[in-house]
C-alpha cells in the first residue's frame, strides 16, 4: 500500500554516482534490501548511463534485476536518453525519470542536448513504452532539473520552464517532477514553482520533488512542498551524492531526518526509523571514509518518540 507520504531513495543513483570511490554490486544489493525491509518503498536504483561516463552505474541493469525480486519494491532509474530507456525497459525497471534541464547551457553541458532533443527522446520513450505489453509498462516521468536556476545561467525564466513542463506532458510523460540540481531553492521559490508547474500541466501531473541540501535549506524546503500538497519526496541515505555535473553542489537531502520529521508530523511513511538507522553501516562499510551526513543518526530519537502519533497531532490541532 502506497504510504501518506513516499521517501523515494535516491541514494544508490544520484549519491552514488557522484562518488568517485565503485561500490561493489553485492554490497548495493544489501543496501538496497536492508533499506527496502525498513519499509522504503520505492529506490532509484541505478542510472542506464554509458559505463564510460559514470563507471559507478555499469552493473545498473544487474542491481535492477535483483531489486525487482523485493516484494512490494518500486525500482527507479534514471536515464539520460532513449537508449538508456531501451535498456531500462528491458532490465524491467518499474519507472523511468529522464532529466530535462530547464537551463539549455547545463543541458548541453550534462547530457549533449538541446531542448527539443530531449523532447524528441520523450517522445520517443513514450511511444517504445505504449508498444510494451500491459502491465509491463513503467511509469515515465519527466524531470525538470536546474528548475530553482543554474549555476552557468542563473534564473531561468519562468515562461520557459512552464512550455517545458508542457512539452514533457504533450511528449507523453506520466508526470513532471521538479529538482533543485544546485541547491538554489528555498521555500518561497518552491511554493510558487510549484503553484505556477500545476497550474500549467494540473495538480495531477506533479506530486514529486527532488531537492538538496546544499545550503542547509533541504527541509525547509520539504515543508513548503508538503504545504503545496505534494506527497512524494526524494532522499538519498546519509545524505550522499549531488550533482557531478553542477559544480559546488552536494548533498542530498538525510533521508534519516527526513523521515524523522515526517514522523515527528503524524505523517505516515511505512518506515521503521530505527531500521533505518540500521541501514547506514552498510553505506559506512561499503564507502569507508566517505563522509555520511544527517543530524538523527548521531542525535538519536528523542526520548519517549513516537512515530507517527496521531494522540499529539490531534492535541497540536486543537
Ligand atoms: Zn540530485
Amino acid at each position: 500500500m502506497r504510504p501518506e507520504i513516499l521517501v523515494s531513495e535516491v541514494g544508490p543513483r544520484d549519491g552514488l554516482q557522484s562518488i568517485d570511490r565503485i561500490m561493489p554490486t553485492e554490497q548495493k544489493k544489501a543496501w538496497i534490501a536492508a533499506e527496502a525491509a525498513a519499509g522504503v518503498c520505492e529506490i532509484e536504483v541505478g542510472s542506464f548511463v554509458p559505463p564510460k561516463l559514470l563507471p559507478q552505474m555499469a552493473d545498473t541493469a544487474e542491481i535492477v534485476e535483483f531489486a525487482c525480486t523485493i516484494p512490494g519494491l518500486a525500482v527507479a532509474v534514471l536515464v539520460p536518453n532513449l537508449r538508456g530507456a531501451e535498456a531500462a525497459i528491458k532490465s524491467g525497471a518499474h519507472k523511468i525519470t529522464l532529466p530535462l534541464s530547464v537551463s539549455e547551457s547545463h543541458s548541453l553541458a550534462n547530457l549533449r542536448r538541446t531542448h527539443d532533443q530531449v523532447i524528441e527522446d520523450a517522445r520517443a520513450i513514450a511511444a517504445l513504452i505504449d508498444d510494451q505489453p500491459e502491465g509491463k509498462r513503467p511509469h515515465f516521468e519527466g524531470s525538470l532539473s536546474t528548475v530553482f536556476g543554474c549555476t552557468l545561467e542563473g534564473a531561468i525564466p519562468l515562461p520557459q520552464i512552464l512550455s517545458l513542463a508542457e512539452r514533457l506532458m504533450q511528449a507523453g510523460c506520466d508526470e513532471v517532477g521538479l529538482s533543485d540540481t544546485t541547491g538554489y531553492a528555498d521555500p518561497l521559490a518552491v511554493r510558487a514553482m510549484i503553484r505556477a508547474v500545476r497550474g500549467a500541466v494540473g495538480v495531477k501531473a506533479l506530486t514529486g520533488i527532488h531537492l538538496h541540501n546544499t545550503r542547509g535549506l533541504g527541509l525547509a524546503n520539504v515543508l513548503a512542498a508538503l504545504d503545496e500538497g505534494l506527497d512524494t519526496i526524494d532522499s538519498s541515505l546519509g545524505g550522499i551524492g549531488g550533482c557531478p555535473f553542477a559544480p559546488g553542489a552536494s548533498g542530498n537531502i538525510v533521508t534519516e531526518d527526513l523521515v524523522f520529521m515526517l514522523q515527528a508530523m503524524g505523517l505516515q511513511t511505512g518506515i521503521d526509523l530505527q531500521k533505518l538507522l540500521e541501514v547506514r553501516k552498510i553505506l559506512a562499510e561499503g564507502l569507508p571514509g566517505e563522509p555520511l551526513y544527517g543530524f538523527t543518526p548521531d542525535a538519536g530519537l528523542p526520548l519517549g518518540f513516537v512515530p507517527e502519533d496521531q494522540e499529539k497531532i490531534k492535541e497540536a490541532a486543537k
